[in-house]
């Protein structure tokens, strides 16, 4: 079960990092990306530069991109004009409720969409419940509010015992 829910099919350090040529040939044609900690540090809306150039170049290259993210419209709206891309807010992760409206916004099936978020009890268990594939963001360092610390440290239990079960 908890390999099945939490182990996300593979893990970077920066959205930017992931390779568009693998996932197009892994027949992905749909990403759904996650906000704070993914997109924009948290509480952030400034982008890297990288992270503009990468989802210009899934857009260029046929893929449908989409937010869906717990965060409120008006967090969200000035960095989905600047990439220009659809989002979905108050997603409610790990509810399947924002990823379901972000499938049907872009006429996507599950099976060809990847989830992309940096945490593990709301982005890819939302997005394994989905049907999604799912990539973990996992940075050097995290800049996010203090009670985080406990989440990542039971993300991180959770993520060892996963690793450690057997297939
Ligand atoms: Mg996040």
């Amino acid at each position: 079960m908890l390999k099945r829910m939490f182990v996300p099919n593979f893990t970077v350090m920066s959205v930017a990092d992931i390779d568009l040529a693998r996932l197009k040939k892994n027949g992905i044609r749909g990403i759904l990306l996650d906000f704070d900690n993914t997109l924009v540090k948290w509480n952030d809306t400034r982008l890297q530069k990288k992270v503009v150039r990468w989802v210009a170049a899934a857009k260029r290259l046929g893929f449908l991109v989409c937010i869906v993210s717990n965060a409120i419209t008006e967090r969200l709206q000035s960095v989905a004009d600047r990439l220009q891309i659809p989002f979905v807010p108050q997603a409610c992760k790990p509810s399947t409720l924002g990823i379901r409206r972000a499938l049907e916004k872009l006429a996507l099936d599950s099976s060809e969409t990847l989830m992309v978020g940096d945490q593990l009890f709301t982005d890819v268990l939302a997005g394994k419940r989905s049907g999604l594939q799912t990539a973990l963001i996992r940075p050097k360092k995290f800049h996010e509010q203090w009670w985080m610390k406990g989440v990542r440290y039971l993300e991180n239990f959770i993520q060892d015992r996963a690793f450690a079960c057997k297939v």
